[in-house]
């Protein structure tokens, strides 16, 4: 077995194409690129393939192209044919502004059996060539229908749900913000870490027009999710800052106008109710539409509680509890008051106040009441998030533990990559520094290499810039070293 701390240059170059792969799978194409062309074996068919793919998800469709002439797939076959080299070929040509052969590629995709793999191609090609639409419902079905939720397969999801909303009923386009904003909160890394595929998709809605979407998008995440201000920061530059003051300013207006009424009585509350209704339908928000306006103003519910860590909707408002508790309050402390206002008010008998001690001790008895109700009501409130941030603490003291627990645990048979806090705490309590820090793996690349005690298994902690870092696996040692397949095709078609 080979010392710990080292690792022979041949060994580290046999875990390049298994490090890529792991990249790609992670939705990191750029770093997959890279990782792929520092591998050996340079010139095989399956390698090309691959590597046109990772071309094509970078943007470069006419290289992959070239990639592929290389290998001589350069012409698509006739009739709808199903074959990986030759999907992924036409995806690069349709990218290219070959529009036979995006036809060519549509009407394969469409005999095959659904995959996502080839759902990926169709999307990829469609938004090069300018065909939304097509984009659209391939990302939709890449998520919604074979569950593949990467950063990029969920921005891209959240952009075509978002351009699809309910644009005439309220009820149905609070339903599909929500679910779209909801979409983000199970990625890997989590948002907290990694914001980033919020900010693409509000992007991308912006580069279609549609300030308002990425707005109603990047606020509902907000809402849904513990603070992150990067994404606040983008949610203050969507939002018209003159318009918004403006107003801001009609409303506060029309509220003292309201408060004004209240000498009318039952007519004054009549005239508000209504006039609230009015305003919450019918006046706009600046910079959304009407129903945009009424889907923003029903999700001000939507509340994430910290010290909780779930969100809050209209139905777990507490407030009602709060308020049974000021009362009471009110209740008791009439009976608590009896004696000692007794006492002062005989003790006034004899001051220079006795002229006024009545109207004294009932202006001090109406402060002690409301006094006890408001102070009953937050007594409350504080106590039950007392509660609720102590059960928190103890369930993240408890979930940090596990993590220490489960990172000296080898996972290494398990995932081909780890991100986030994780990755950095399964590289310190598991894996053994291979070297004495970052080693130059070519390609610009500097990463930090670290063995698995058990499996021998090399890791790479990639640097990924300002992204959560990421930890890729190796090949596993021993396994018997894969010939290309000569009838390779890809994923199962
Ligand atoms: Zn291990």
């Amino acid at each position: 077995m080979t010392p710990a701390h080292s690792a022979p240059p041949d060994e580290l170059l046999g875990c390049f194409a298994d490090w890529s792969s792991a990249a790609d799978d992670l939705d990191r194409p750029e770093l997959a690129l890279t990782l792929l062309d520092q591998t050996p074996r340079l010139g095989d068919r399956r390698r090309s393939v691959l590597r046109a793919r990772l071309l094509l998800l970078v943007g470069r469709p006419a290289d992959a192209v070239e990639v592929l002439r290389d290998e001589a797939i350069t012409e698509l076959p006739a009739g709808a044919r199903a074959s990986w080299p030759y999907l992924v070929l036409a995806a690069s040509l349709a990218a290219t502004g070959d529009m036979r052969a995006y036809h060519w590629l549509l009407a394969t995709a469409a005999r095959v059996e659904p995959n996502p793999a080839v759902s990926h191609l169709v999307a990829v090609a469609a938004e090069h060539t300018g065909d939304t639409g097509t984009a659209d419902s391939a990302w939709l079905s890449i998520l919604a229908d074979h569950g593949v939720a990467t950063p990029t397969s969920v921005a891209r999801f959240a952009v075509a749900a978002m351009t699809s909303r309910d644009r005439h009923d309220f009820r149905a386009s609070v339903r599909d913000v929500v679910r779209t904003a909801a979409s983000f909160r199970h990625l890997d890394p989590p948002l907290a870490e990694d914001p980033q595929p919020v900010l693409d998709a509000a992007d991308a809605l912006c580069a279609r027009g549609d300030e308002a979407g990425a707005r109603l998008l990047v606020r509902t995440v907000t809402r849904l999710n513990p603070r992150i201000p990067r994404l606040e920061e983008r949610l203050r530059e969507l939002t018209p800052a003159d318009g918004t003051r403006k107003h801001r300013l009609v409303a506060a207006a029309l509220l003292v106008g309201g408060a004004l009424l209240i000498p009318l009585g039952v007519v004054a509350a009549v005239l508000v109710a209504v006039g609230r209704q009015v305003w919450i339908r019918r006046v706009p928000i600046p910079g959304l539409d009407r129903t945009d306006s009424v889907t923003w103003r029903t999700l001000r519910h939507l509340r994430f509680n910290p010290s909780s860590g779930t969100v809050n909707g209209p139905k777990e408002d507490k407030r009602g509890w709060y308020g049974l508790a000021g009362l009471a309050a009110l209740l008791v402390t009439p009976f608590l008051i009896d004696g000692p206002m007794n006492r002062l008010y005989l003790a006034l008998t004899a001051s220079p106040l006795a002229s006024i001690r009545s109207t004294l001790v009932a202006s001090l008895v109406v402060f002690l009441l409301i006094s006890a109700a408001a102070g009953g009501y937050l007594a409350a409130r504080a106590a039950h998030r007392q509660t609720q941030s102590r059960r928190t603490d103890r369930r993240r003291m408890a979930a940090t533990r596990q993590e220490l627990t489960l990172a000296e645990r080898c996972r290494c048979w398990q995932s081909n990559f780890l991100t986030g806090g994780f990755a950095v705490t399964y590289l310190r309590s598991h894996l053994v520094p291979v070297g004495d820090g970052p080693i130059e793996l070519g390609g610009g690349i500097r990463g930090v290499v670290g063995r698995c005690p058990q499996t021998d298994t090399l890791w790479l902690h990639a640097p990924t810039g300002s992204a959560a870092p990421v930890l890729l696996r190796g090949s596993l040692p021993d396994s018997p070293d894969e010939e290309p397949d000569p009838h390779f095709a890809g994923p199962y078609l």
